[in-house]
């Protein structure tokens, strides 16, 4: 059985290999760190909220190839984005992750759905988002995905 053949998308292969948004964030007003200790992906996600609007966003850490590439594509999407709508995608995503629906509004974020098949790759698809939340309360433990 392949695993990643449903996963590894085109779009999912490009973000893991040019990831956007990849760098430590200078000025940051919200961090979080976050791990998935059932694949060892760790993660820190960084950002700056300015009248209630994510100005920017980035994230650091090393881990498997839809970690990243869903971090990747998490910050893309949040960039610009207001913390309430961010919030509210969080909770769609969670959805996507874990059951495979979508709905039309996800954009790239609907290439990670195929994840919901594979228990253990629904924790490396959301540990960045997680991770996004932990930082919104500026959280000083390690997110953890256990
Ligand atoms: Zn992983």
């Amino acid at each position: 059985m392949d695993v990643f053949r449903d996963l590894y998308q085109q779009l999912i292969i490009d973000h893991n290999k040019n990831p956007r948004n990849f760098c430590k964030l200078e000025n940051a007003s919200h961090s979080a760190d976050g791990y998935n200790p059932l694949c060892g992906d760790e993660i820190t996600v960084s950002f700056i909220e300015k009248d209630s609007i994510i100005e920017n966003i980035a994230f650091m850490g090393s881990g498997c190839a839809i970690s990243k590439a869903s971090a990747s594509i998490m910050t893309s999407t949040l960039k610009g984005m207001k913390v309430e709508d961010a919030k509210a995608l969080f909770e769609k995503f969670h959805t996507l992750a874990t059951t495979g629906e979508s709905t039309n509004d996800m954009g790239k974020l609907s290439v990670l759905a195929g994840v919901h098949k594979y228990p253990a790759r629904v924790k490396c698809a959301t540990l960045a988002w997680h991770t996004f939340q932990g930082a919104l309360n500026n959280s000083q433990e390690i997110i953890k995905t256990e």
